[in-house]
């Protein structure tokens, strides 16, 4: 038999999941539908940095207000989400890098975000373990953070299934099309029917909306992480190296080291294979700058994508299509990012208004700026 609801949510990532939390929450008949498992696509690949220092207000705003959002997670699903406020903190080792970083500095503190450009020195105090060799400053703050992506998935999805939301997993969204309401056809042969649709996706955003038409600007790209050996606290913020053979780690709460880096060029398509080249290179890339990591035991490492846009802002907006919402190209930022995009999204969709200026993450914008803080 046919399943007809309010609101149907293709993919369970941190952004369909956030959003159906939200609907779920105002009391929207829903269904999320995941091809594999929830979090399967980039959502559980991702190493969980949180933070407020971006280039542009929205973006600021926006996560001032996830911040407010991961601290209360705890309370709400009644278990950790390993939150922990152990702040970012941005490397230059070149006088334009310092610059971006000054202007910047700029526009978060007229948001009120506590951040500070640091001198070597400084950085050393936060960092002990720091090989400051080149480096000019740091650009701080202590209130940004991390969580754990499978503990806010759990919570989000036992918050649904009590307000009563439908999951299909492991049952992908084989053709979508429009007839008066959205008819979804699954891999197994069931039909669901929705009035409307948010595409949240991930990298498969876009070969989903194509067939209903749409051309969306969005260009996944491969990214790969490691994680370490637990090892007794050394860092405490999420240190961001942005040379171009730099790279990006932190300590989660639990011990272990989980690091990154921006591969140059990028490796574009929707990729999950991981590479022979990554480890040696974050290894390396990882010990120069923390030379005590250098015995510390590599346990694993994975790749996932980040779906990109031409500006590096997230596409969330109602589309062409009436009643078809997009919500894809998160970038590196889409888990810190998602718990209020789902919030202002489930909003937008059962009341079409926003709540607050989205203006930067719209489909008509000019996609001429560029977040300078990836
Ligand atoms: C290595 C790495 C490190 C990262 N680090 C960070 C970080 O520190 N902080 C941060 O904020 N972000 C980080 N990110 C980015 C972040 O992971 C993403 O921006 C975010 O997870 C995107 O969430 P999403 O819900 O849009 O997409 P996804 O999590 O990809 O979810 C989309 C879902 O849609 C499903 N799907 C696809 N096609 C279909 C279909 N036809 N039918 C049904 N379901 C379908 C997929 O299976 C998937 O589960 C990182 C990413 C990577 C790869």
């Amino acid at each position: 038999m046919k399943k007809t609801y309010d609101v149907v949510i293709i993919g369970a990532g941190i952004i369909g999941m956030a959003s159906a939390y939200y609907l779920s929450q105002a009391g929207i008949d829903l269904a999320i539908i995941e091809k594999k498992y929830i979090g399967s696509g980039s959502t559980t690949r991702c190493i969980g940095g949180i933070r407020q220092q971006f280039s542009t207000p929205a973006a600021i705003r926006l996560m001032k207000e996830n911040i407010e959002i991961f601290s209360q997670m705890e309370e709400e699903f009644g278990h950790t989400v390993e939150f922990y406020q152990g702040g970012y903190l941005f490397l230059a080792h070149t006088p334009e890098m310092k610059k971006i970083f000054e202007k910047n500095i700029a526009i978060q503190k007229k948001e009120k975000v506590n951040v500070s450009l640091l001198s070597p020195e400084e950085i050393k105090e936060i960092v002990p373990h720091i090989n400051s060799n080149g480096l000019l400053a740091g650009a701080y703050c202590p209130d940004d953070g991390q969580a754990f992506p499978f503990a806010i998935l759990r919570g989000y999805r036992q918050k649904i299934e009590k307000r009563g939301g439908d999951f299909y997993l492991a049952n992908p969204v084989v053709s979508i099309r429009r007839n008066g309401n959205f008819s979804l056809t699954l891999g197994d042969g069931t039909m669901v029917e929705a009035a409307k649709v948010i595409l949240s996706a991930g990298p498969w955003t876009g070969d989903i909306a194509a067939q209903l038409g749409l051309e969306l600007p969005l260009f996944p790209e491969r990214h790969e992480a490691l994680i370490t050996e637990r090892i007794p606290k050394i860092i405490d913020a999420m240190i961001v190296d942005y040379r171009s053979d730099g790279c990006y780690f932190n300590q989660m709460v639990t011990g272990q080291i989980i690091g990154c880096y921006t591969p140059v060029p990028n490796v574009p398509g929707i990729r999950e294979d991981a590479s022979f080249d990554f480890l040696p290179r974050a290894a390396w890339r990882m010990s120069r700058l923390v030379p005590s990591l250098k015995k510390v035991a590599v346990l694993r490492h994975w790749a996932g994508c980040y779906t990109m846009t031409p500006d590096g802002n997230p596409l969330v907006d109602e589309s062409e299509i009436e009643g078809l919402y997009i919500a894809s190209g998160m970038s590196g930022h889409g888990f810190m990012f998602g718990p209020a995009i789902g919030k202002y999204l489930s909003h937008f969709v059962i009341e079409g208004e926003w709540l607050t200026d989205f203006s930067e993450f719209s489909l008509q914008r000019e996609f001429a700026g560029r977040e300078s803080m990836k």
